[in-house]
């Protein structure tokens, strides 16, 4: 069953076509991959899925729900989550904290209730705690917890964004280079914790990523881009193997073979 259906979307910033007519859909409970080299267009693609770069042209569904017209918030209560290239925490707040506001997607009460504290707020208040607590558990961070994310290691910071993202309980994840910045065992580590967001919570993942051992070890299906076109869709195999992937990566100029 199709979750998420890209249709000739394009982005143009001035004269750079950043995403330049890409389509194409991702299956509910697929881990499905973009790679490509810097300047690809990927972390544009992830920006206007989540809403955050408005479309020159195309259509994005989620659901078989029109989403290209909605604001950020609208696409995140839907039950798209992300995690950024570059983290993006509350460096003075603890890791709980963090995680508590990844449950902001849910917040039914509003601001008067909070000032009187009703019983409301109090059992939504709750509800928010336990399911923040089942993340930390789930990605063991118990000795975390309470420590300030200005105080952890880089690797472990790494961990809490992708744990706030899972505190939204979104149906589908938007993963941009989970693995930038880790070492090996970090690394092996990460492509554990996608396996079994995948496997045991049953979230489907979008994932753009360099490191192409993680991107073996998880994904179903990979695309690669360049210049902000699709030039390949398959098996992690076969668009390793494709003649334009390989001439991409090398550097080469591909605009012969487009
Ligand atoms: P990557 O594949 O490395 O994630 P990006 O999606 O970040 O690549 O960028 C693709 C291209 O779009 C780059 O040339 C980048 O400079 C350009 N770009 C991205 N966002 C903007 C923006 N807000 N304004 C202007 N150019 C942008
Ligand atoms: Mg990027």
């Amino acid at each position: 069953m199709t979750l998420l259906e890209v249709e000739n979307l394009a982005v143009h910033f001035g004269g750079i076509k950043a995403v330049d007519g890409v389509s194409f859909s991702v299956d509910k409970g697929e881990i499905f991959t973009i790679i490509g080299p810097n300047g690809a267009g990927k972390s544009t693609i992830f920006n206007l899925i989540s809403r955050i770069y408005e479309p020159t042209s195309g259509r994005i569904r989620f659901e078989g729900r029109d989403i290209t017209s909605l604001p950020p918030h609208s696409v995140a209560g839907l039950g798209i989550a992300r995690t950024f290239q570059n983290i993006e925490l509350f460096d003075l707040a603890t890791v709980l904290d963090n995680m508590m506001l990844g449950r902001h997607a849910h917040r039914r009460t509003g601001v008067f209730e909070h000032l009187f504290f009703g019983r409301r707020t109090r059992d939504e208040e709750l509800t928010h705690r336990r399911k923040v607590e089942e993340v930390i558990d789930f990605l063991d961070l118990q000795h975390y917890r309470d420590q300030m994310i200005a105080n952890l290691p880089y690797g472990v910071r790494k961990v809490v964004e992708l744990g706030r993202a899972l505190c939204a309980e979104p149906k589908i994840l938007l993963l941009d280079e989970p693995s930038s910045g880790l070492n090996v065992e970090e690394t092996e580590d990460m492509s554990f914790w996608i396996s079994d967001i995948k496997n045991l919570l049953g979230i489907t993942v979008i994932m753009v990523e360099h490191d192409m051992n993680l991107v073996n070890d998880v994904s179903d299906r990979v695309l690669a881009l360049n210049y902000g076109r699709v030039i390949a869709t398959g098996s992690p195999a076969e668009v390793q193997a494709h003649p334009d992937v390989i001439r991409a990566y090398l550097g080469g100029d591909d605009t012969e073979a487009a």
